[in-house]
């Protein structure tokens, strides 16, 4: 493969954008190599612009679970935006997309519509603060919320210590009201609500992590995590933004009947155009400007063209009762693959992720939560990353994300992938414990 024009256009892009991309991941910083160019993608493909073709395995993070450029929303997507493409005044198209979301996840009887992921688990946390009039928030080490202040901070080192930024330009003001907790570890949550008794608003969590990797809830801790916040008054967060329409049309509390107080969705609730919501029970949003006392704003948010594209992507998933089914199945045969050659496998419905773990003894191959995660084999994922992309298959540049699998991926282009995973990692040499 060549990829003569992609490199021109990094080296133009580096001049003029922050390391030549709009969001970091994109860079293929952890598997040292310069990012591909897309010119266009249909159904599983990906086409850049030196004429490589990838099957395409991160689906644009998500939303992407029809496959690219679906015919019924692309000219549903055209239509609309012939009459117009934001007005700043209500629209029919947000109130029924409003209806749609309430019919596939009905503990979500209010929703606000927002424009990504970030703004919705800012919104959805500050909506906790205003309706508990409490101020800290317990999130999970490794769980990703989007990059507002208050959600990029990580645990500080050592058991039990403050929390610290994690990012520069994030106040350590931030970091004291956002406790973070061991995924996984409900003792991790019950110390720090007992050390902040009566001072925590909301516990903020991915129902399954899928930004550490894929890491599915142990049996009970979701339970676990739902009574407790139950008894302490508490709100339990349930940040979608990757689950939400992926695990089943209900999302999460459907796949592990698990009940949240409120919800965030993003990525496929936006069928690919910048949409995010959030939203729970009447009561608990009735909280929001101008019905009460939270203010949350949008120029954009709820434009038509988005609410379109989030529509027909809802309609076609409600009307196709068998995708879920489909596009699980054919997870399990990707994740079959994996483990015949001996890697270790999280999988939750189409999400799935190869670990390259390296420890001996007890924990060896399991990963359970982020620390487990950052042990595994960083090195030997790159060399990985790279011979597939090489074969033409393109999975997510990092040991951290997930591997999605779309309508589009087809159960031939499932098998052919098997087999590019099996002569791609058994090239790779890499030491056994
Ligand atoms: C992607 C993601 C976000 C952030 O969404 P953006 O649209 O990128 O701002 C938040 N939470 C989770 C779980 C995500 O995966």
């Amino acid at each position: 493969m060549k990829w003569d024009k992609s490199e021109k256009m990094f080296h133009r892009a580096q001049e003029r954008i922050p390391g030549g991309v709009n969001s970091p991941v994109r860079a293929f910083g952890a598997v040292g190599r310069h990012p591909f160019f897309v010119e266009r993608a249909q159904g599983a493909w990906l086409y850049d612009v030196d004429g490589n073709r990838y099957l395409d395995y991160v689906c644009s993070w998500g939303p992407g679970i029809l496959g690219h450029a679906h015919p019924r929303v692309v000219e549903a997507v055209q239509k609309v935006c012939a009459r117009g493409l934001t007005f700043g005044a209500p629209t029919a198209g947000e109130v029924e997309l409003a209806e749609l979301i309430n019919i596939c996840v009905p503990d979500v009887e209010m929703v606000r519509l927002v424009s990504s992921g970030t703004e919705a688990v800012m919104s959805a946390v500050r909506v906790a603060r205003g309706y508990t009039g409490r101020e800290k928030i317990i999130k999970f080490a490794g769980n990703y919320h989007g990059h507002s202040d208050g959600l990029l901070v990580k645990a500080g080192s050592g058991l039990m210590t403050q929390s610290v930024p994690d990012s520069a330009g994030v106040p350590a003001g931030y970091a004291a009201s956002t406790l973070t907790a061991v995924y996984n570890d409900i003792e991790s949550v019950g110390a720090l609500l007992e050390e902040n008794h009566g001072q925590v608003a909301a516990i903020v969590v991915e129902p399954v992590a899928a930004n550490m990797g894929v890491v599915p809830p142990k049996k009970g801790f979701l339970e676990d995590l739902r009574r407790i916040t139950k008894e302490q008054g508490v709100l339990l967060i349930f940040d979608e933004v990757i689950t939400g329409f992926r695990l089943a049309l209900g999302g999460a509390s459907q796949y592990t009947g698990v009940h949240a107080d409120l919800y965030t969705f993003g990525k496929i609730v936006g069928g690919g155009m910048p949409l995010a919501a959030y939203g729970g029970s009447r009561d608990i949003m009735s909280c929001v400007s101008p019905l009460g006392k939270v203010y949350q704003a949008g120029t954009l948010s709820g434009n038509p063209a988005a609410v379109t594209a989030g529509i027909e992507t809802l309609k076609i998933l409600m009307e196709d009762t068998g995708i879920y089914e489909r596009i699980d199945a054919r997870a399990k045969r990707l994740a079959e693959a994996f483990q015949s050659i001996g890697l270790t496998v999280n999988r939750a419905g189409s999400l799935l992720c190869a670990f390259f773990t390296q420890d001996s003894g007890e924990r060896a191959g399991s990963v359970e939560n982020y620390e487990d995660a950052c042990r595994c084999d960083k090195e030997a994922f790159a060399g990985y990353f790279n011979r597939m992309l090489e074969q033409g298959i393109y999975v997510a540049p990092s040991q951290f994300e997930a591997m999605f699998v779309s309508d589009a991926h087809a159960d031939d282009l499932i098998e052919m992938t098997c087999e590019t995973i099996a002569a791609s990692v058994l090239t790779n040499n890499r030491q056994e414990p």
